[in-house]
């Protein structure tokens, strides 16, 4: 720990095994002597009043609290530790405090070099509407850099260190003059590490990251749909020099399905039926996705188009409970072929007919009757 990053045990003044009620006990007592209130004007003991109640905002979160003392500040630094790009916004927000107490208020100049977090890594996967149906264990193999086992991730050679970078005395950036302006970029020296390696590892060349082929078990969980990402958090590309590995992303694609269209947890699909079906009625069996038999009754006098639903009988839902629906389309089909006693009895169903059973188009030629004066 650099001599600009203070320790938030040492703000308070508690030993690094203190419990909860040590820390506030410290913490109030602190607080109530540095307070603005009790010091008007006083530039120090505002400053001072800022970083305890920071410090006492990390230890008083066991969560924060074990962030801390794995990573340091570094867990509440962009890209740093759990608090990383995905890491949850109370991270994100004591890593700006940080950055406007820590960083002014102590005089040091940004502090350390972040270790920058690993990248993390996409996995294309493409699974059937069955599999998103079920939801199904998978073992896929991905190129993961991981930390070197010779260096252990240092990138340096056993038995030697990494040396402090002289061109930014360790701080990973140099300021350089632009006319009026001084700008920050990383040290060219370093890349940004703040580290120098003198004698690299052989076996990673210095990376401390080497790639190897790694099998993995993924769970895929019922429900599903084209777009889902499954996060598989940290097995993703090992950090640089031992810092904190990315998380890999699963994302999914669910092939398109013979008979059935998926529109969110909700399965459609058309089904052709006979005309004497549909004027008589009857039932139709569906496969389901579950592999039962969904049998669909057809009320007499059904029309094309018509929609049917069957409540439960869909898409499960993504980590919830119950199924959506399945909405059976109508298709009235006309036959095309008839035999000849077929066609006979059709013939006579003909002669028979009043208009009454079919009263749409009934309607229909006597809009048009009355339209044409006929
Ligand atoms: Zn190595
Ligand atoms: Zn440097």
């Amino acid at each position: 720990m650099s001599a600009t990053e203070i320790d938030f045990y040492e703000v308070l003044g508690v030993s690094r095994d203190a419990d909860g009620a040590a820390i506030k006990s410290a913490y109030r007592k602190l607080a109530m002597k540095h307070h603005p209130d009790r010091n008007p004007g006083c530039k120090d003991s505002e400053n001072t009043f800022k970083a305890i109640s920071v410090a006492y905002d990390c230890l008083k979160d066991p969560q924060k609290r074990a962030a801390y003392d794995q990573y340091g500040h570094a867990a509440f630094q962009n890209g740093g530790g759990p608090g990383g790009a995905h890491g949850n916004a109370d991270f994100g927000d004591i890593g700006d405090i940080f950055e406007t107490i820590f960083g002014s208020a102590f005089g040091g100049g940004g502090g350390r070099a972040r270790p920058r977090r690993g990248a993390d890594l996409r996995y294309d996967m493409e699974i059937g509407l069955e599999e998103a149906f079920h939801g199904k264990s998978s073992e896929i193999e991905i190129e993961v850099s991981k930390a070197c086992d010779t260096c252990h991730g240092s990138g340096a050679q056993p038995g030697t260190h990494a040396r402090t970078c002289n061109l930014c005395g360790g701080q990973g950036n140099v300021r350089a003059k632009q006319g009026f302006f001084v700008v920050e970029r990383p040290c060219p020296n370093c890349h940004g590490a703040g580290e120098v390696i003198t004698s690299p590892c052989r076996d990673c060349r210095g990376e401390g990251r080497v790639d190897v082929p790694q099998k993995l078990e993924v769970d895929i969980p019922p429900g599903v749909d084209t777009g889902t990402r499954i996060r598989l958090s940290g097995k993703g590309e090992a950090g640089p020099r031992g810092a904190p590995a990315g998380d890999l992303y699963i994302f999914v694609h669910v092939k398109p399905h013979e008979i059935f269209q998926r529109e969110g947890t909700t399965l459609a699909t058309r089904v052709p039926i006979s005309f004497t079906m549909a004027a008589l009625g009857g039932s139709i069996e569906i496969p389901g996705l579950d592999g039962e038999e969904l049998t669909l009754e057809i009320p007499a006098g059904i029309q094309s188009g018509k929609q049917l639903r069957q409540r439960g009988a869909g898409m499960p839902v993504l980590q919830g409970r119950g199924r959506g629906d399945m909405v059976v389309e109508i298709a009235v089909e006309t036959p095309t072929k008839l035999t000849k006693e077929q066609r006979a009895v059709l013939e006579q169903f003909r002669d028979l007919e009043t208009g009454d059973e079919c009263p749409q188009s009934q309607g229909f030629f006597e809009k048009i009757r009355t339209a044409f004066g006929g």
